[in-house]
């Protein structure tokens, strides 16, 4: 697979050097057209120079030109690339260039050619034109000039047209050097957050599928101060991605040691029991073995909560969603708990009204007796409220006791898994602070939510349904 950037280098590369080569070649030819013009243009003039000089050899007085100077300017002429063959106005034989010197005529038409043909791929033929010659508006002869057509360069400008053309080939070459080098340099700048990227979040992956080693390394992070907006963000989702995964990680470790903690006290204290009873300083009667007994209920609690919780959490609820009255249901959970509150002295007071609601019947009741059981177990004095608000969007169900309250510090962690406001208070009441996760994840299952407040009165639980 070819690399990002080998594959942007030859992109930009290729364009460049391509807009180059075409912008090359087209100036060339508007320069070649420019001066093609100018070169006609000249060629005619200078012809027009030719029949006015010859024109000045005209002797009026014995009516004939000077044969001498017309054979100068003819034999200069011949080199400059004009073959001259003048006549009298009667067509009467002058000068003839070719009669004069035919080798001479020859040689310079031949190179003029293979000039024109060989280096600017200009194929032409010889061309003749005639003009008159006149004397005070006279016509006192005819003269006329072959030259290599449409068009040709003298030697002058062979080597100005020659010297042109080698500029725009290395300044052409030139260019397409130079966008090669800038195409690396880009394409480098552009790869190089990505290749970082790609390497962190392989690095990430790999160390977070190795499962042990050094975790620390996933405190990789990535500058986002790149100046391409995307490149930035990519950065920045990397980073979030490496910041989940190492909170995940720290919320795993802290599940495990919680658990591990949970079930080393039960498991302590029926270690020294069973030990004492072994030894012989406990005897093995009812009351020792009722406590281990519900030492190893603690356990077995434990063990279903948290399976409970794993697979609301991990797997995808599937509710069994039922038609039902939700004041009927809350009744029914009411009732459980009449018993354990009136042994306290604390009263449930029921504000109901029928609430139709499709949901899944047996998992709100465990959101319900999650709520019911903490309200009562922390409320010893007073009483325990079950209100559903009326309102006309969703279904809001409150819980409010009158109990020991939540501290502030505590309220915003109390859905966390395993978490408790007040460990040796909890231990005394058996739970492990997971009843709340379970409600949150219930209800939120649902599409609903859950809240908490709390103060010196006692606390109030929301629940919200749609
Ligand atoms: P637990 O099984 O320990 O009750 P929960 O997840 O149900 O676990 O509750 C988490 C913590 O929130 C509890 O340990 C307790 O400190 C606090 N809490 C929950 N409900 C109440 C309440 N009604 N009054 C006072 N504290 C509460």
């Amino acid at each position: 697979m070819i690399s990002l950037t080998r594959r942007l280098t030859l992109t930009y590369a290729l364009f460049i050097s391509l807009a180059l080569v075409v912008l090359t070649f087209m100036v060339n030819q508007l320069t070649r057209q420019i001066f093609t013009g100018l070169i006609k243009q000249n060629i005619t003039e200078k012809s027009g120079d030719v029949v006015r000089v010859i024109g000045e050899q005209y002797n009026p007085i014995s009516r004939s030109f000077d044969i001498g100077a017309i054979e100068a300017i003819g034999m200069y002429f011949i080199h400059e690339g004009y073959i001259l063959a003048i006549s009298d106005e009667k067509g009467g034989f002058v000068w003839d260039a070719r009669s004069h010197n035919m080798r001479e005529c020859t040689e310079a038409l031949e190179a003029i050619a293979a000039r024109m043909e060989g280096e600017f791929r200009v194929s032409g033929s010889f061309q003749h034109q005639q003009y008159p010659i006149r004397y005070a508006k006279q016509l006192v002869g005819n003269i006329s000039i072959e030259t290599y057509g449409p068009f040709f360069y003298s030697e002058t400008e062979t080597l100005f047209m020659s010297s042109v053309n080698r500029i725009f080939l290395i300044a052409g070459l030139t260019f397409v050097l130079l966008s090669v080098i800038i195409s690396m340099l880009l394409s480098r700048a552009i790869a190089r957050p990505i290749l970082k990227a790609e390497e962190a979040a392989r690095q990430i992956a790999a160390l977070h599928s190795s499962g042990s080693g050094n975790r620390q390394n996933l405190k990789i992070r990535l500058s986002d101060r790149c100046k391409t907006k995307e490149l930035a963000g990519l950065s920045r989702s990397i980073n979030e991605l490496a910041h989940e995964l190492e909170e995940g990680d720290r919320r795993q470790k802290q599940l495990v040691s919680d658990i591990a903690h949970e079930l080393r006290t039960p498991l302590t204290y029926l270690q020294g029991s069973i030990e004492a009873i072994l030894d012989g300083v406990w005897v093995m009667d009812r009351e020792h073995l009722a406590s281990c007994h519900e030492e190893i209920m603690r356990i077995i609690r434990l063990v279903q909560d948290i399976s409970a919780l794993t697979n609301l959490e991990w797997e995808y609820i599937e509710l069994d969603k039922t038609d039902f009255d939700l004041a009927e249901l809350l009744r029914v959970t009411a009732e459980q708990f009449k018993a354990a509150a009136y042994k306290k002295g604390v009263a449930i007071t029921l504000n109901l009204i029928p609430t139709p609601i499709n949901a899944d019947y047996d998992r709100l009741k465990q959101v319900f007796i999650n709520l019911l059981s903490n309200a009562v177990q922390y409320t010893d004095q007073g009483s325990v409220a079950i209100t559903i608000e009326p309102s006309s969007k969703n279904r809001r169900i409150s819980i409010t006791d009158t109990g020991s309250g939540i501290a502030p510090d505590d309220l915003p962690r109390i859905f966390e898994r395993l978490y408790r406001a007040d460990k040796s208070r909890s231990r005394r009441t058996g739970g492990a602070g997971i009843g709340l996760a379970i409600a949150a994840a219930i209800v939120s299952a649902h599409g609903g939510a859950i809240s908490a407040e709390s103060g010196a009165n006692g606390s109030a639980f929301r629940v919200f349904l749609p």
